[in-house]
């Protein structure tokens, strides 16, 4: 069966197919890096990483690209204002990014920089000129002809046909219904940042950036276009305005867009003051695995409210899965195989597949792997789990975690980074009790290790799996490493 999305641009879920053979183009709108990203921003970019892999998982090819936009109103604006280059004020912003994708376990895309593109963006705007679609104003900014595109709003479907011809914006980001032509090109101002290039110096606007660096990276046309909901008006209207009339062919087939992360019913935003940053949940005391779980449990296109305890039960999840996982490796199984469970499996496969095949049903997904977690822990209890089974069991584990990303315990080390980072920055008060909690009990000694193998043992020998399930993880989240070997148990660290 094949994956079946949802495109903005059709307004209906269709059979996603890629223009080229087996390999998937596509190119997600990333961070603006003036700030620390907060939560709402990850909602967007774990649905991309969530899509790229299972894209990946389905066999194909896939070409992804996150731009970075280092130009835009708000870093010229910061940058002049601290007297410092633009890549000077946004490089401390960008690896901030890096950091935080990384730690909620995002694979890298191919990355772009505005700044990187900024003679080609020069060079489009030129061609457009040429095509009679843009004109230069007086201050020598340059604007798009909205006119001369008549499929204008066929993205955020609105109607702008009684619309005043020449009137114009030039903030990057506007309401729907102050749509005029929208500047391309801005020409400098007085103290802040600009470019020398073939049509005079200035900097580009947010919109042409994206246009230009997806169709140099990717082509003129390509398969899908992803970003928050946010994006759809005016930028991706904007983008598919500029690219269209330059190249006279479509742009992106698929347009995806996760909707926003709601905190109390409202958008989560750096303007309304009502967000968290990555970092601000692991000071507190959280696990990026949390995060990520949280993120990724409910599908991308249906509303989800930020709440901690929302986040508690995402880290309650996850340490069921770890441990359902740790039981199944380090247990001692009579030989054989219980057709039950290899039938288990199977299903189990299937109904993730089919569930992310469903437009990324992700709860749908994870309710499969719950239900095989309850059956096989029941089957535990009452000793019907043969040692095949155990394979079987662990590759659909591997399945599901090459999308969802949460069972590789790595979190203290995590925890750590973000801990020397508060220091460093001088925001040890910001440091919770939880946080160094967790950062400390990673540091065990091998006489306490020993200790509490002994303990785990001790439980497991008068059947409480419950006792012993605690200790597995409490050690397997302090980095050690238990092997039952037919010599008994072994240790190390990670
Ligand atoms: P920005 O750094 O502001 O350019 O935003 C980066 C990405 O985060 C864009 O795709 C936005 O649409 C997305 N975004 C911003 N706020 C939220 C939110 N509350 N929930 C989900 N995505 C968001
Ligand atoms: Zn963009």
């Amino acid at each position: 069966m094949a994956l079946r999305l949802y495109n903005t641009l059709s307004s209906q879920i269709e059979e996603f197919h890629p223009l080229r053979d087996n390999e998937v183009r596509m190119y997600a709108c990333g961070p603006t890096v003036y700030d620390y990203g907060h939560v709402g921003n990850f909602r967007t970019f774990i649905a991309v990483d969530l899509l790229t892999r299972f894209l990946r998982q389905s066999g194909y090819k896939v070409h992804d690209v996150m731009n970075i936009t280092d130009v835009d109103d708000r870093i010229i604006r910061n940058a002049a204002r601290d007297g410092v280059e633009v890549r000077q004020y946004t490089a401390k912003y960008e690896k901030v990014f890096l950091e935080d994708s990384a730690m909620i376990g995002i694979k890298p895309p191919t990355l772009v920089r505005a700044t990187d593109h900024i003679t080609q963006m020069a060079e489009f705007v030129a061609k457009l000129v040429e095509k009679g679609i843009a004109y230069r104003a007086d201050d020598g900014s340059y604007y798009f002809r909205i006119a001369k595109f008549p499929e204008y709003g066929k993205l955020s479907k609105k109607d702008f046909s009684g619309m005043l011809d020449g009137a114009r914006v030039d903030v990057d980001e506007y309401e729907k219904d102050s749509a005029r032509d929208f500047a391309l090109w801005k020409a400098p101002k007085p103290g802040e940042a600009s470019w020398d290039t073939v049509i005079g110096p200035g900097r580009p606007g947010w919109h042409l950036e994206c246009s230009v660096m997806s169709m140099q990276e990717l082509g003129e046309s390509f398969d899908l276009h992803a970003g928050g909901e946010d994006l759809i008006f005016p930028h991706h209207e904007n983008e598919i305005a500029q690219s269209e009339s330059l190249s006279g062919k479509p742009f992106a087939h698929f347009w995806f867009h996760a909707r926003f992360l709601l905190v109390e019913g409202e958008k989560m935003s750096k303007s309304l003051g009502n967000f968290f940053t990555l970092r601000d949940l692991v000071l507190k005391g959280h696990k990026p695995s949390s995060i990520r779980y949280l993120l990724t449990s409910v599908p991308y296109r249906n509303q989800l409210n930020f709440t901690f305890d929302g986040l508690k039960q995402a880290a309650v999840s996850v340490e069921r899965l770890r441990n359902f996982k740790l039981r199944l490796s380090s247990g001692n199984f009579p030989a054989g195989a219980n057709p039950e469970m290899q039938t288990l499996a199977e299903e189990t496969v299937s109904r993730m597949r089919a569930a992310l095949d469903d437009d990324l049903n992700t709860a749908q997904a994870q309710a499969a792997v719950f239900e095989m977690v309850r059956r096989v822990n029941a089957a535990f209890d009452t000793g019907e789990i043969r040692k095949e089974d155990v394979a079987r069991l662990l590759a659909v584990l591997d399945k599901f975690d090459e999308i969802f990303a949460v069972l590789n315990d790595d979190d203290v080390p995590k925890m750590k980074q973000v801990l020397d980072w508060a220091v460093a920055e001088g925001r040890e008060k910001d440091i919770s009790n939880e946080l160094r909690d967790a950062v400390q009990s990673s540091e065990l000694s091998d006489a306490d290790i020993e200790k509490k193998i002994a303990q785990m043992k001790a439980a497991r020998d008068a059947r409480d799996f419950k006792a012993s399930d605690a200790l597995r993880a409490e050690l397997a989240s302090a980095g050690i490493i238990i092997e039952q070997t037919k010599d008994g148990v072994r240790w190390r660290r990670k």
